[in-house]
């Protein structure tokens, strides 16, 4: 057992104040790290302590793994939180935790090796008995060795990044004819984001939904499930609002996926927090995609219908505690939305936009919960993620938190830069969503239809 006394956060944005919170309600002593930009940012602020680590550049900063442990030495903390994004699934940086005798709040190195890249995810599953979505086997070198496994799958297909991530690296393709600028697109925007080309091929499931399933390992043995999120409302399959839980799902393919879950948390023996993402066609067959072994943006909405504070059980995991409920003490209450609120322009294909938040009101009231780092005076800077809050609601059943959700969006009130706001509203208020008939193609459907093209 380690006690955890201080904690770095390894991370900035709202879910290093997200973490900061958590900490300072465990009595946990935090250290954040900043890049020289951030210095008024609300994780700065808000932590005990705040190092400097380097400039702006990622390299420098957030993904410095010298600066961070090199921070976290002198300040002596017991554990660094990754968040989610940066180094929070790097393999080499856990194990870098682990030479310096600091402990990693996340799953260990061998863990990440086996789960965090994507293809090597899909063999672990394929030997935990999980459905997978067809694709090849392995890694595809060439373009020759695209054409023959395309071939084999059956077009459209989808070419994904191994290292893929925030909907990054990933490119359809329907015909033979286009699969050389598909191949070599996915690889270039995949070094680009991840400084990894590599890439796989799966069969393209036209019109899915996406829905996950939260796990929580303990260091002991014990895993049990959080139930389910649908995130389908997606733009460039990028998550945009996310639900929980799932409401038009039959009680058999609901139960099928937490078997299927729990077996692949037992089988890889999973440590800390963790998703299983699945997409699921019309006819509720579903299959894994990946899995995330770090916290998700969207976990708030497990939080509220469950009661758990996922990120304090990540770090009484990491101290090495057993997990504080079996699955029969977990149920679900109610239903939650999180909203995404990103810094972008609609009307200029999405655009992310940097600039002073010259005014701010944030929604409140039963059931409402902001997770956000921005304050009125605040310059939202372009060097990083768009994403500036996060709206998350709660009500009794799903009609409930919808109309709170909207009135939520109606009340925000962000002056100075331009958001995704009135989109997001457009969503909540169109009939499929509405209706709960929806699937990743809604949001492009949307776009089709109106304005924002
Ligand atoms: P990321 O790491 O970027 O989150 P994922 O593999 O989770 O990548 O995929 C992101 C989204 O892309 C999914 O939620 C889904 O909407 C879409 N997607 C991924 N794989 C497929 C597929 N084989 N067929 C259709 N859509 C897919
Ligand atoms: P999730 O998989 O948690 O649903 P996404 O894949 O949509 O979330 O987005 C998470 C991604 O956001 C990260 O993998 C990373 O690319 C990017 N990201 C990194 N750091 C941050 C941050 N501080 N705030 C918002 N997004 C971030
Ligand atoms: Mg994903």
């Amino acid at each position: 057992m380690t006690m955890i006394q201080k904690v770095l956060i390894a991370n900035r944005g709202e879910i290093a104040v997200r973490i900061i919170r958590a900490c300072r309600e465990l009595n946990i002593k935090t250290v954040a790290v900043y890049a020289t930009v951030d210095r008024d940012s609300l994780h700065v602020k808000l932590a005990d302590e705040a190092i400097c680590i380097g400039d702006h550049r990622l390299e420098n900063s957030y993904l410095n793994h010298n600066a961070i442990l090199q921070a976290a030495v002198n300040t002596q903390v017991q554990a660094i939180h990754p968040g989610f994004g940066f180094l929070s699934e790097n393999a080499d940086f856990v194990r870098a935790c682990e030479r310096v005798g600091i402990t990693f709040i996340g799953p260990s190195a061998d863990l990440i090796d086996k789960m965090g890249d994507k293809q090597t995810a899909r063999e672990t599953m394929i030997a935990a008995g999980v459905p997978i979505v067809p694709g090849s086997k392995g890694l595809i070198h060439d373009l020759a060795q695209a054409y023959q496994v395309a071939q084999e799958i059956g077009y459209p297909v989808l070419i994904k990044a191994t290292a893929g991530g925030g909907g990054k690296g990933m490119r359809v393709c329907y015909d033979a004819s286009l699969l050389e600028d598909a191949f070599n697109q996915a690889r270039q925007e995949a070094f680009n984001a991840f400084n990894n080309a590599d890439v796989y091929i799966e069969k393209f499931v036209e019109g899915p939904r996406h829905i996950e399933i939260q796990i929580l390992g303990d260091k002991h043995g014990n895993s049990v499930h959080l139930f389910e999120r649908e995130c389908s409302v997606q733009r460039n399959n990028q998550k945009m609002i996310e639900e929980a839980p799932v409401q038009n799902l039959s009680s058999k393919t609901r139960k099928k996926l937490y078997d299927v879950a729990t077996k692949a948390a037992k089988q890889v023996q999973y440590v800390s927090a963790g998703t299983l993402e699945f997409i699921m066609d019309k006819d509720e067959n579903f299959y894994f995609i990946e899995m995330n072994t770090r916290i998700q943006v969207e976990h708030p909405v497990t939080e509220l219908i469950t009661g758990v504070d996922i990120v304090k059980e990540q770090i009484r995991i990491a101290e090495g505690k057993p997990l504080s409920f079996k699955q029969s003490d977990l149920k679900t209450n109610g239903h939650a939305i999180e909203i995404r609120v990103n810094a972008e322009d609609p009307d200029q294909g999405f655009r992310p936009m940097a600039g002073t938040l010259n005014g701010l009101h944030f929604p409140g009231g039963n059931g409402v919960r902001i997770d956000s780092f921005v304050y009125q005076g605040y310059k939202i800077l372009p060097f990083y993620d768009s994403m500036i809050a996060k709206v998350i609601v709660h009500g009794s059943n799903r009609d409930e938190a919808m109309e709170k959700a909207i009135r939520c969006l109606e009340e925000i009130d962000l002056d100075g830069i331009k958001t995704n706001v009135d989109f997001q509203l457009e969503i909540l208020l169109n009939q499929k969503f509405q209706d709960n008939v929806y699937d990743t193609t809604l949001v492009q459907t949307l776009l089709k239809g109106d304005k924002h093209v």
